[in-house]
């Protein structure tokens, strides 16, 4: 096992690694810009090392720098949390190249997957079901009205480079598709470095429900059930719970079983998340995320997995210490992202806390880096804390969710905490019954 490991991140989830590290005996490098000099993950670490100024693009993405803190305080292995270097396989194959272990999947999983063509052929090819469109690259604008014809419009025109929510253009009539795959593809190049784009059809109201799986690389793969990451605002996720309520346990055990045959096939190492829409009784890959994502604690909270545990022990070569019989789905679970900005208009909102209280009791988690008198930066993503609820059954779970929320005080800043209350006291969303356009349906009829 190894004795040192520098968390390559800020923020709650360079927290969430530490608490993992700790509990294993394992010390903890923490790097930081400038402006996180009195950020919690630096207090807590056991060594800290500062990589660069506030920028993101000269400190927690500055590759030469990271390598060289390791380098420094002797780290055995690198955890690169999510978001920033997470799914740069270049960063993985220059961590490994130094002579440090990368805690996450091999580099080429993090390329093939990170490209979202390849991605989606890998996944046809290991028989997971994919969403109809273009089987590859659309490279001209004919190519796609042909192909937009046989799916049927509506179409969503995808950067096979994007993410976060980015790089995405619905296309409802065939005199649009001209003109908006070339708007397309300069995006793409612009904002992604590859101008390479794709078809998808355009599903009117799926379910987001995507499965964690881990893969030890000696051939053991388990799922640990999945998660319902419905709610979104601009294709991001704001609300997740486990299991999805849609899904009976003849279908969950069906999706599982694909997804952990896919990752078997490619040979998959370390935790990973197969992402579907779900509508109609049918699932449709759309990508597959080669990290640790913001929403795994509802999945440890149902199965009592640590996932970041787990992920450090298969990166020490050490093999799964269950397999899927031991691994039973207790109860509900729901994560509300609390970010600092405003509940009604979302523009971002950092500053001082002056107040923070977090709510306790049976089957509540706070995951956060905050604390009062911290002041948080306004140049990093907004989320700044995660609460997380577990209880018997989703109705138990949904009352200890309200009085949380309700207990939680973070003063100083905006929060989307009154958003979250708002969600929780809907008819439809206690009902279960939502897809991925029902948030924004809420906030417009705010
Ligand atoms: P990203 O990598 O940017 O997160 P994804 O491919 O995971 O992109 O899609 C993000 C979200 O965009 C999905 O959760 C869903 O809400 C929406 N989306 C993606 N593909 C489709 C589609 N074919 N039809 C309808 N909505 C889609």
């Amino acid at each position: 096992m190894f004795e040192k490991i520098l968390i390559a991140n800020r923020g709650e989830i360079a927290l969430r690694i530490h608490r993992a590290c700790k509990e294993m005996g394992i010390a903890t490098v923490a790097v930081h810009s400038t402006a996180d000099a009195e950020a919690m993950h630096v207090r807590l670490a056991d060594e800290s090392v500062c990589i660069g100024p506030p920028a993101a693009s000269e400190s927690y993405l500055n590759i030469p720098a990271i390598v060289s803190a390791a380098t420094l305080t002797n780290a055995g292995a690198i955890h690169p949390g999510y978001g920033f270097l997470s799914e740069n396989a270049n960063f993985a194959h220059i961590v490994e190249e130094h002579g440090f272990t990368f805690i996450g999947p091999k580099s080429e999983h993090i390329a093939k997957m990170g490209d979202k063509v390849a991605a989606k052929a890998a996944m046809r090819a290991a028989n997971v079901p994919v969403v109809p469109g273009s089987d590859d690259a659309v490279s001209s604008a004919a190519e796609a009205a042909v192909i937009a014809e046989e799916i049927g419009y509506p179409v969503l025109i995808k950067a096979a480079a994007g993410g976060g929510g980015r790089g995405m253009k619905v296309v409802t009539r065939g005199d649009e598709i001209a003109a908006a795959i070339s708007m397309a593809q300069n995006e793409a190049r612009t904002n992604f470095g590859d101008a390479t784009v794709y078809l998808e059809k355009y599903l009117a109201r799926p379910r987001h429900i995507e499965v964690q799986i881990l893969a030890d690389g000696q051939g053991n793969v388990v799922h640990l059930f999945e998660r319902d990451c419905s709610l979104q605002r601009n294709h991001q996720k704001v609300l997740e719970e486990a299991p999805a309520p849609s899904l009976d346990t003849a279908t969950r055990q069906r999706i599982g079983e694909i997804c952990c045959a896919a990752a078997q096939r490619i040979g998959y190492r370390s935790a990973g998340t197969f992402e579907f829409l779900f509508e109609d009784g049918e699932f449709y890959f759309i990508e597959m995320n080669t990290r640790i994502q913001v929403e795994h604690p509802v999945t440890e909270m149902i199965c009592g997995v640590d996932i970041i545990r787990e992920m450090i022990r298969i990166a020490a070569g050490e093999s799964l210490s269950f397999n899927q019989d031991d691994i039973t789905l207790n109860g509900h679970a729901i994560e509300c992202r609390i970010n600092a900005e405003s509940p009604d208009t979302f523009a971002p909102s950092p500053g001082r806390i002056t107040e923070f209280h977090t709510p306790g009791g049976l089957g509540v988690r706070v995951d956060s880096a905050l604390y009062a008198g911290y002041t948080v930066p306004p140049y990093y993503d907004s989320l700044v804390a995660k609460l997380i609820v577990h209880a018997g059954n989703r109705e138990d779970c949904l009352l200890r969710l309200r009085r949380a929320l309700d207990e939680m005080v973070v003063s100083g800043i905006e929060t989307t905490i009154p958003l979250h209350q708002r969600v929780i006291d809907d008819p439809s969303f206690q009902a279960g019954d939502y897809d991925i356009h029902w948030l924004e349906k809420l906030v417009a009829h705010n």
